[in-house]
């Protein structure tokens, strides 16, 4: 068998390897066995999986491999986010962020290349699209990532939170971000509890529906504007699903869990959406929402017209949803000097969409 037709085992969750197993003739604890030396204990070397027998491991060799993207660049910014630029098997790379705080260790993982979704502000928006990750390259992420970090003196894995917050929408690539998010949450592979795993969309409201069927995660939404009109120019996808039905997704997501509630990103923009009366707004809009509000003070990149509103212009908006009764936050910007920070990541995209050649054409 060549090494192109092998299984690559950082495919399957733990579902999925036991039918694998099954289908070779294997008991399913095997699968979980298997799933802990990779997951838990990072090993990618048949032989080191001494609880396997000879066979077992001679047979996994011919048929499987353990196979995770390459780390072709890893950079370290002043406040210690960390950016690993992760190449894959077709030449396109991806970006992956680590963002250490006092009492967290926050991993930003991608789950596309690129974005079909062109929100006007965003930096891999602007890269085009080329196409969605397989479930081995979202959870290499994380599997590179623990590995490159080692663990904390007593033992304890530095990654504490994971943020599908990178390049791409995950909602776009349900069937692979959901067996990625399943190995996150696995007792057996990270353990992660699903407060501390999180799905940001930009509001593919059928797939929220889906996502709190099948994987209810904690979840935020990239709402950017408190009213069509400003949010189908930031965000276009709102024309297809605009913000009451978004809210009301919103709603329907929390109901099952009385304590979640959902995390509505807004980037501020100067003098774009960042007026008194637009915190008016959007203290209407999420008035019946469980809810949360982050700040998101506008990262640049190099194609932009947009700017950062200022410090005094944010914090006056901010001062409108608490007094509204809203918990606002406003995001601190990390690891900005080697564009790592929220909407700067690009990697490699060999754009399928020609939006790069259309953009600079004007035809967009
Ligand atoms: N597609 C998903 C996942 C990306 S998350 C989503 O839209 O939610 C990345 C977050 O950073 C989103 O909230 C996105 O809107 C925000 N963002 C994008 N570009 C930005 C920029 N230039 N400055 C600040 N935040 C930005």
């Amino acid at each position: 068998m060549s090494a192109a037709e092998k299984t690559n085992l950082l495919n399957l969750d733990r579902q999925a390897m036991q039918d694998f197993f099954a289908a070779h003739g294997e008991k399913p604890f095997r699968a979980t066995q298997v799933i802990q030396w990779i997951h838990q204990y990072g090993v990618d070397d048949f032989d080191a999986m001494t609880n396997l027998s000879k066979e077992l491991r001679a047979r996994l060799k011919a048929i499987t491999e353990i196979r995770a993207p390459e780390i072709a660049q890893d950079q370290v910014a002043a406040d210690g986010t960390r950016k690993w630029l992760l190449r894959l098997d077709d030449g396109n790379a991806i970006e992956t962020v680590f963002i250490p705080e006092e009492d967290r260790g926050t991993l930003c993982v991608s789950s596309q290349v690129g974005c079909t979704l062109n929100c006007s502000f965003c930096s891999t928006g602007h890269q085009g699209f080329n196409r969605s990750l397989t479930v081995a390259e979202i959870i290499s992420q994380l599997l590179v990532a623990n590995r490159a970090l080692g663990r904390a003196p007593k033992g304890e894995r530095i990654i504490t939170n994971v943020v599908l917050m990178g390049m791409g929408e995950p909602l776009l690539n349900f069937d692979n971000v959901v067996p990625a998010m399943r190995l996150m949450l696995d007792d057996y592979a990270y353990g992660l509890s699903r407060r501390r795993v999180t799905l940001s969309t930009a509001g593919v409201v059928p797939m929220m529906d889906r996502l709190r069927e099948e994987c209810p995660v904690s979840l935020a939404v990239s709402l950017h504007a408190p009213n069509d009109a400003l949010r189908d120019q930031l965000v276009p996808l709102n024309k297809k699903y605009p913000i009451q039905e978004l809210i009301e997704a919103c709603r329907r997501y929390c109901a099952d869990s009385p304590r979640s509630r959902v995390t509505f990103e807004y980037v501020m923009l100067d003098d774009v959406n960042d007026s008194v009366e637009h915190a008016h707004e959007l203290v209407r809009i999420l008035r019946d929402v469980p809810s949360k509000v982050n700040l998101i003070p506008f990262n640049s990149f190099p194609q932009t017209h947009y700017q950062r509103s200022s410090k005094p212009v944010i914090d006056r908006f901010r001062d409108v949803l608490i007094a509204a009764g809203l918990t606002t936050i406003t995001r601190k910007t990390r690891g900005d000097d080697i564009d790592a920070a929220c909407g700067q990541l690009a990697g490699q995209v060999q754009d399928r969409t020609r939006r790069r050649q259309r953009l600079t054409a004007g035809m967009d």
